[in-house]
């Protein structure tokens, strides 16, 4: 390991994948910083052609465009993230569910009029949902979609994938204290020089039930944020967020955000939108179940409460 204590640091950021993709870390000179960060952000930008569903050329896409009930050969990237995502709605019982992209597209067009899906558009985009119409075979790396016209959606796991990547990219090249960050996915690697891990600040709740953004130091740590963002629609006094039910099809209602610290993003940010999903109660037993760190903002009624499992270590 070389002595990296008298490392520069270096800060970039870049829109990819619709946010913006932090890097912040140390390395020996501007050249070698300037090179590192190109390689990570090619990486990114790959990813990115595998998994986006705004892309109609995006490996994803491709690959729901294909015929049913035939098995398609995929990426080692796509095929890891739909396993991972997979076995993710087993253990959730759907609430996690990739196969949601109707859902998902029909309420993006509601948060653009700010108007409910109709009622039978609904019902339709429901029945087309269901993580049990994908079949995957490792060891030919195949995906069998079972329906037609499937619309995965990977955008509750995508990000976190791609901060894991990056963060991989940065070790191979010799940087070992690192913060990456996709909007309210981060990772980090080993902390900065002379400190105790990268400050990040997250809402916490005071006795009065008041929100205060509370500073909390990472390392070698994943820590994602789901829910309650600026992604919802208001209608009728009630709001909707893009983080959709599977189940019902109907955006989520319930006013909380979730905070998971994991070893890693793909872990941190696919448990935040499942356990947003599975709400106050059975999401503190599924993080139990599976001792994960998680934090649950409860906004629902006047007096905000933080939740917190067993397992939270940060303070
Ligand atoms: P953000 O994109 O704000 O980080 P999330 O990580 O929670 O938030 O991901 C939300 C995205 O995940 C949605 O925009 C949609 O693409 C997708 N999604 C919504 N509901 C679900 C669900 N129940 N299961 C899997 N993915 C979902
Ligand atoms: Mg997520």
């Amino acid at each position: 390991m070389p002595d990296d204590s008298t490392w520069q640091r270096f800060e970039y950021v870049n829109p990819e994948m619709g946010v913006k993709f932090h890097l912040k870390f140390y390395a020996p000179n501007p050249s070698t910083a300037e090179r590192v960060a190109r390689v990570v952000y090619n990486r990114v930008e790959e990813l990115n052609a595998i998994f986006s569903d705004y892309s109609p050329s995006s490996e994803l896409n491709h690959l729901c465009a294909k015929p049913p009930g035939k098995p398609v050969r995929v990426s080692s990237d796509l095929f890891k993230i739909i396993q991972r995502s997979q076995q993710l709605a087993r253990w959730t019982d759907g609430a996690f569910d990739i196969t949601a992209g109707p859902s998902v597209r029909l309420w993006r067009q509601s948060r653009k009029h700010a108007e409910m899906p109709a009622v039978n558009l609904l019902a339709i985009a429901t029945k087309r949902v269901g993580f049990w119409k994908i079949q995957l075979n490792p060891r030919k790396r195949t995906v069998t979609l079972l329906a037609p016209n499937m619309e995965l959606d990977l955008g509750g796991i995508a990000k976190g994938y791609a901060v894991d990547e990056a963060m991989r990219i940065l070790k191979q090249n010799g940087i070992r204290r690192a913060f990456v960050a996709a909007s309210g996915d981060m990772l980090t690697s080993g902390p900065p020089v002379s400190s105790e891990g990268w400050r990040v600040e997250i809402r916490a709740v005071d006795e009065f039930g008041n929100i205060y953004p509370r500073t909390i130091h990472l390392k070698h740590q994943a820590l994602s944020t789901s829910g309650d963002t600026e992604q919802f629609v208001e209608i009728n006094g009630r709001r909707y967020s893009h983080i959709i039910d599977p189940r019902t099809g109907i955006g989520l209602t319930n006013r909380i955000a979730v905070t998971v610290v994991a070893p890693s993003s793909t872990v941190a940010d696919s448990r935040a939108t499942a356990i947003s999903v599975l709400g106050v109660k059975k999401g503190m037993d599924y993080a139990n179940s599976k001792n994960l760190q998680v934090l649950i903002l409860n906004m629902s009624n006047k007096k905000h409460r933080l939740l917190k499992s067993p397992q939270w270590k940060l303070w």
